[in-house]
C-alpha cells in the first residue's frame, strides 16, 4: 500500500475495532490502481458522525450534516463520511434528503462512475460492486446504474465525465455519453463554481484535446456562462489545435479559451467574471491576453510592453507558442529578464525619498512624476541611480510637468 494508505490505517483500526465498518473509497483507491500519486484519502464509515466523534481527541465538522467529519492525526486529515443514500433530486443538483445507512453498497450506489464506486479494505481487499475494476482496466468512464437517471439528480456529473475523461485519458462509455447528449440541458442548474472547477481540470487534463471536442459535441458547452450556441466549431478547433499538447496550468488554460473564442479584451473580463474566477485571476489573465493582443496586431513589442506584461509573460508566451508554429517565445524571455527593472519596487528612489529630498510634496503630483520616472527607467532613458533619479524629478518638477 502506498504510504497516504498506511499511514491512514490505524484509523481504520481504530474505528473497526469499536465494531464498524471503515473503507477507502472515492478518488484515492482509483488513483493507487492506476499508479498515480494519492491526494486525498477518504473514509467511508458505517459508524455515525458522533461516533466517529466518540471514537477519536481530534476532529473537525467540516460537514457533518452530510455525515462528513474530519479526523486529524499527525498533521493529516481525513474526510470521513457516513455511509449514505441519497432520496429527491428535484432540482437536478442535490438530494432534497440524505439519510445515514449502515450498508456499504447503498453508498457506493450512489457515488457517480464506476471507476469511483470502489472500496478498499484495510487489508488492501477491493470491494467492486460495479465492475469498476473492469472499466479501469478497459479505461471506460462509466455511470454507475442508469445514466440518464444519475444526471438528472446531479447534472453536474455530466461535465464530471468529460473531466475525468480529460484526466485520465478515458472513453466515456456509449450509453453514458449518449445520456450526456440528451440531457446537456440540465447543466443551467448548475452553480457556475462547480463547473468552473470541472472545466479547469478538464483544461489541464493530458487528453485536454479530445475533452474540449467532447464539450463541443456532447452540447455541454451551450449551458455555461457567455458561452452562445453556434461556437461549437470554434471549440472544437481549440481542441484539435492542442492535440498531443498540454496547458500547464490554470492561467494558460483560461487565455487560451479566451483566445480561442476570439474575444475582445473587455469581453473577456466580464467572460472570466461571469465564470466567477477570482479579481486576481482575471487580471492575470486579462494582463496576459492584452499582450496576446499586441502580438496579434503586430505591434512591436518594446520594453515598456514586456514590463506591463510582467509575471504574465509565460502565459502570454505558451498561448502564442501554441498558436503560431515558429513562434520564439525565448527571444521575449530574455528581453524580458534583461529589464533594467520588473517593478516599480525596484526603483532606486520613492515617494518618501522624493519628499525627503524637498522635490516634491505628497499629493497626485507626486504620483505623476513616480511614473513617469519608472517610464523613463523602464525604457533605458534613464540610469535607475538615486541621483540620477532625483535630477530628473526636480528637472520635471521645474518645467511644471
Ligand atoms: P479528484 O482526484 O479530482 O479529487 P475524486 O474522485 O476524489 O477525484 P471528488 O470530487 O474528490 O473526486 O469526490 C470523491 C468521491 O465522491 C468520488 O470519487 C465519487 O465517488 C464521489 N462523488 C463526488 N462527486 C460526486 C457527484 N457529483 N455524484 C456522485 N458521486 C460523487
Ligand atoms: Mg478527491
Amino acid at each position: 500500500l502506498p504510504q497516504e494508505f498506511t499511514a491512514a490505517l490505524p484509523i481504520l483500526e481504530t474505528i473497526t475495532n469499536a465494531g464498524f465498518e471503515a473503507y477507502f473509497v472515492g478518488g484515492s483507491v482509483r488513483d493507487m490502481l492506476l499508479g498515480k500519486a494519492i491526494h486525498d484519502v477518504d473514509i467511508a464509515t458505517s459508524a455515525y458522525p458522533s461516533e466517529i466523534k466518540a471514537l477519536f481527541n481530534k476532529t473537525v465538522d467540516t460537514g457533518i450534516e452530510h455525515g462528513t467529519v474530519m479526523i486529524l492525526d499527525h498533521g493529516n486529515g481525513y474526510e470521513t463520511t457516513t455511509f449514505r443514500t441519497e432520496t429527491g433530486y428535484t432540482d437536478f443538483r442535490r438530494p432534497d434528503s440524505v439519510s445515514f445507512v449502515r450498508d456499504l453498497a447503498e453508498d457506493l450506489k450512489r457515488r457517480d462512475f464506476t471507476i469511483n464506486a470502489l472500496a478498499m479494505r484495510a487489508n488492501g481487499e477491493i470491494v467492486d460492486l460495479f465492475n469498476g475494476l473492469e472499466d479501469l482496466d478497459k479505461h471506460i468512464i462509466r455511470a454507475v446504474g442508469d445514466p440518464v437517471e444519475r444526471f438528472h439528480e446531479d447534472a453536474l456529473r455530466m461535465m464530471r465525465a468529460l473531466r475525468f475523461s480529460a484526466q485520465l485519458g478515458f472513453v466515456i462509455e456509449a450509453a453514458t455519453n449518449e445520456a450526456i447528449k440528451g440531457e446537456a440541458h440540465l447543466l443551467v442548474n448548475i452553480a457556475v463554481e462547480r463547473i468552473n472547477v470541472e472545466l479547469s481540470k478538464l483544461l489541464l487534463g493530458k487528453a485536454v484535446a479530445e475533452g474540449l471536442m467532447a464539450f463541443a459535441q456532447s452540447g455541454l458547452y451551450k449551458y455555461v456562462p457567455n458561452i452562445d450556441m453556434g461556437r461549437e466549431l470554434d471549440i472544437v478547433a481549440a481542441g484539435l489545435k492542442l492535440q498531443g499538447q498540454i496547458l500547464p496550468d490554470d492561467a494558460t488554460a483560461w487565455t487560451y479559451l479566451i483566445d480561442q473564442l476570439g474575444l475582445s479584451e473587455d469581453d473577456a473580463g466580464s467572460f472570466l467574471k461571469a465564470w466567477k474566477h477570482s479579481n486576481d485571476f482575471i487580471k492575470q489573465v486579462k494582463t496576459a491576453y492584452h499582450f496576446i493582443q499586441l502580438y496579434r496586431q503586430q505591434v512591436t513589442i518594446t520594453k515598456w510592453e514586456l514590463y506591463q506584461v510582467g509575471a504574465a509573460l509565460p502565459i502570454a508566451l505558451a498561448v502564442l507558442g501554441l498558436n503560431f508554429k515558429s513562434f520564439d517565445g525565448d527571444k521575449y524571455l530574455t528581453a524580458y529578464h534583461s529589464l533594467v527593472i520588473t517593478n516599480k519596487r525596484q526603483l532606486a528612489i520613492d515617494g518618501q525619498q522624493l519628499i525627503a529630498a524637498g522635490v516634491v510634496k505628497p499629493g497626485p503630483k507626486m504620483g505623476k512624476i513616480l511614473a513617469k520616472i519608472e517610464h523613463a527607467v523602464v525604457i533605458g532613458q534613464l540610469k535607475n541611480h538615486l541621483s540620477d533619479l532625483l535630477a530628473y524629478a526636480e528637472m520635471l518638477q521645474s518645467k511644471g510637468e
